[in-house]
């Protein structure tokens, strides 16, 4: 077969595959696999979502939408907002309907990012995080959150990092893969940052409505002098179990909306009409299938935090998101080598730390978006391997 390397674009030539891939095709031939390695909710969508898509269906709602997304979801989407933050943003002007975060993700970085700025990426991070950046055309510069700060970023980690060619900062809290979550007083020494070096900054509060405990979710547009300066990505795949409809939004600024808008209208055009119908259930009924599901989460979080303690890892309690995030440096091995023995001798698929960024490295990340039956099960097989196959 003839080579066709030198045809692929450089950039994308250079970006590794997602080290999450791996296992999952390594546990895709095996038998008995429990996975606690994938980032996606173990419930289906609730059924009033579902079956607003089908009405919307028989009803003929089958082309495309205005390219920002259809009104009346931006108008669902700003009063939540309006609701929940106290923060207002235009439905016209400052809020656009992306194919999830992901889509989000990729226009805001081509939208303010010139060829070589930089932007800051706390880790460890999302796998997508850096890749977006590299696309469009810029240098990811991660900077890592330390364990024993509880994997929240301190503008004393950012600061040695930032040059002149420093444009954007990009958090997501609560946390993949950590499960961390920053606070009021944290997030304002951040923001204090962004001002002082003149950032934009994009935040990905995907996992907002995960959190557990006393500690409210922050929106960051919501702190005083952040709204224009903040790109904030928010969807429905996480806290509606809703992965497969690919729906998700952006709010801010209005320009920068327009230049996202401008890309995403050459290259996407919209986003899918049935998925737009559902997500206007969603923000409209669903309140209480939500609740429901984070209660769910929130009793795993601390059954699988528990389960960790007693095997004798080191692990940070988390508090959002559903990734719990263990030390496994006692066992002797890497993390890499920690998941590729672990499914290997007990069938439990997880996810080495490192595929998060470098400073991963010594943890493993679980998902507890799994049954409780499933989790306690691979638990055991844990708790079996730690004990038998340490190196230590
Ligand atoms: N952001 C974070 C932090 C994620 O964990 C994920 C998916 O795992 C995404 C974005 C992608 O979300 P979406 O399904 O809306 O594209």
């Amino acid at each position: 077969m003839r080579d066709f390397k030198p045809h692929i674009n450089k950039t994308v030539e250079s970006i590794p595959p997602s080290g999450i891939r791996r296992f999952f095709d390594i546990a895709s031939e095996m038998e008995d696999v429990i996975s606690l390695g994938v980032g996606e909710p173990d419930f289906v969508t609730p059924w009033p979502i579902r079956e607003s898509c089908v009405y919307g269906l028989e009803k003929g709602y089958t082309s495309y939408t205005a390219n920002r997304g259809m009104m009346e979801l931006r108008e669902e989407i700003a009063k939540a907002y309006r609701t929940r933050y106290g923060i207002s943003y235009e439905p016209k002007t400052d809020c656009l309907v992306t194919v999830g975060v992901s889509e989000a993700l990729d226009l805001a970085m081509r939208a303010i990012l010139e060829s070589g700025d930089e932007v800051l990426i706390p880790e460890p991070c999302y796998v997508s995080y850096q890749a977006c950046a590299k696309l469009a055309g810029g240098v990811p510069v991660g900077v890592a959150a330390r364990p024993e700060n509880d994997f929240r970023i301190t503008p004393e980690d950012l600061e040695p990092h930032v040059t002149s060619k420093t444009r954007a900062l990009l958090i997501g809290y609560p946390n993949n893969p950590t499960g961390a979550i920053m606070g009021r007083s944290d997030l304002m020494k951040i923001a204090e940052f962004a001002e002082k070096h003149d950032l934009v900054v994009l935040s990905d509060e995907i996992y907002g409505d995960l959190t557990y405990g006393d500690e409210p979710h922050v929106c960051f547009a919501a702190l005083p002098g952040m709204k224009d300066r903040t790109i904030l990505l928010n969807g429905f795949s996480k806290a509606y179990a809703m992965t497969g409809w690919r729906v998700g939004y952006v709010l801010g600024n209005q320009d920068i909306i327009a230049a996202m808008t401008k890309i995403h209208q050459y290259t996407m055009l919209c986003a899918p009409v049935t998925a737009q119908i559902a997500a206007i259930e969603a923000l409209k009924n669903c309140e209480d299938y939500k609740r429901k599901m984070v209660a769910e989460y929130d009793s795993r979080r601390r059954f699988i935090y528990d389960s960790f303690k007693k095997i004798g890892l080191q692990c940070f309690e988390p508090k959002g998101a559903f990734y719990i995030f263990p030390d496994i440096t006692s066992t002797g091995y890497t993390s890499e080598q920690f998941c590729e023995e672990l499914i290997r001798t007990e069938h439990v698929a997880t996810v080495p730390g490192n595929a998060f960024g470098a400073c991963g490295e010594g943890h493993i990340r679980c998902s507890y978006a799994t049954g409780i039956d499933q989790i306690a099960e691979a638990m055991r097989r844990i708790e079996d391997f730690v004990k038998n196959h340490s190196k230590k």
